[in-house]
């Protein structure tokens, strides 16, 4: 299998379906940014009755003309009233009140002033006023929040005016994560030769996995021993939606991981991308589990991890997001040296709502370079068939934060 173009890589994952997604019903307050599995309707009008939307007097319009009318009783909210306004009088009403039977109006204790058990209007309100018409907010059968949605807070709050106790949503997706390399230390891990190096691959996939709405199961860091590796990977799936691993996957003599993915029976959907930084990226799928191998070089892993398995964790949940990608204009030349598509870090600044790009203090040098990716930095995208940009070219930019 030759290295595939990148977009053709990107169409692979497009089109990858999910047969058979898994959701649940949550609790309405642990579903913010869990993507909604079914429609909300309104099953009732809000508000269901005519409802005041001032502290006031519940009138009869007509009635404004008398100057003076007699207070024949008081509303408080949430009491139900029996009461009818008749003419001549009113009824001391509130914000939140259902407006009496027979009072089309709410005139606002701001334009009255009380005289005993009467009310004199200084100032009229027109036809209607301050009163909440029946279905204002919604109307029953009213289509509130589409399948497919982001629950934000303002959805939570439409659902519980809705009573929805525990909303339909699709499940994250466990994502285990694994970085292979017999050089790797893990967290507080006591250095004992001088050849090993600190791992943060695996930390970085859990963090972004968090963010990007993927449910991380950290499995740390394992040698380079086939044997180990093939069970961990058997093990670590049989438990999980989506495997990514770290390292690995080139063709140095120590890269199992891809020999183990296809001994297990996995398809795989493609090896090999020509994508800078990355290449040596594997995907490879089983009904509805994906292992995906990532790179080992910090930088490249990272940035893979974007382009692959943020859109992989989305599928799992019936969307199909990707890391926003926007314009932006070049502060400085860019020179494209490879032919491949590029991911590149680049300091991003904003004028008057303008993205703008320049590469300071961006060190140039292999993959491994992660603090690249530090402070305000978003990745300038460039195809394998762009060439070198100037000043002031319109770039695509990929956003982080
Ligand atoms: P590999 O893809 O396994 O050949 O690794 C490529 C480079 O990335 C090597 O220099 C590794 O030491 C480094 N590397 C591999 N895994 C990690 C990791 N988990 N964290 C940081 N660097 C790593
Ligand atoms: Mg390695």
């Amino acid at each position: 299998m030759g290295f595939l173009h990148f977009d053709d890589s990107m169409d692979i994952i497009d089109n990858i379906e999910i047969k058979n997604y898994k959701k649940s019903k949550r609790y309405l307050t642990d579903t913010m940014g869990y993507i909604l599995a079914q429609d909300i309707t309104a099953d009732y009008n809000s508000p269901e009755y005519p409802t005041s939307a001032m502290d006031g007097y519940a009138i009869k319009h007509k009635d404004l003309e008398l100057k003076r009318l007699k207070i024949s009783s008081i509303n408080p909210a949430g009491s139900e009233l029996k009461d009818e306004v008749v003419d001549g009088y009113c009824i001391k009403t509130f914000t939140g009140s259902l407006m009496p039977k027979g009072a089309d109006t709410l005139i606002p204790i701001e334009n009255v002033t009380v005289d005993g058990d009467e009310i004199i209007i200084n100032e009229g309100v027109p036809y209607g006023f301050s009163v909440r018409e029946v279905g204002e907010n919604f109307a029953k059968g009213d289509k509130l929040i589409k399948e497919g949605t982001r629950i934000n807070f303002t959805d939570i709050g439409v659902m519980a005016s809705l009573n929805i106790v525990s909303p339909l949503v699709y499940e994250k997706p466990s994502v285990a994560i694994l970085s292979t390399g017999s050089e790797l230390l893990e967290l507080g891990e006591i250095q004992t030769n001088s050849a090993q190096i600190r791992s943060s691959n695996n930390y970085i996939l859990e963090a972004i996995v968090k963010k990007y709405g993927g449910n991380p199961i950290q499995l740390g860091c394992i040698g380079d021993d086939k044997q180990t590796i093939l069970d961990m990977i058997k093990d670590a799936i049989s438990s999980s939606d989506i495997l990514v691993t770290t390292g690995g996957v080139s063709v140095g003599d120590f890269d199992f991981v891809k020999d183990v993915i296809v001994e297990l029976g996995y398809e795989v959907l493609f090896k090999g991308v020509r994508v800078k930084p990355g290449q040596h990226i594997m995907l490879a799928k089983k009904d509805d589990k994906f292992i995906l191998g990532l790179p080992g070089f910090a930088y490249s892993s990272t940035v893979t991890a974007l382009l692959y398995l943020v859109p992989l964790i989305s599928k799992f949940q019936k969307s199909d997001f990707r890391i926003e990608k926007v314009k932006a204009t070049l502060k400085e030349p860019f020179a494209k040296r490879h032919k491949k598509a590029e991911f590149t870090a680049c300091n991003i600044s904003i004028l008057d709502g303008e993205y703008f790009v320049d590469f300071d203090g961006k060190k140039s040098g292999t993959s491994a370079i992660l603090t690249n990716m530090l402070g305000s930095t978003a990745l300038l995208v460039t195809s394998e068939d762009d060439s070198s940009k100037e000043v002031g070219d319109r770039v695509d930019i990929l956003l982080l934060d």
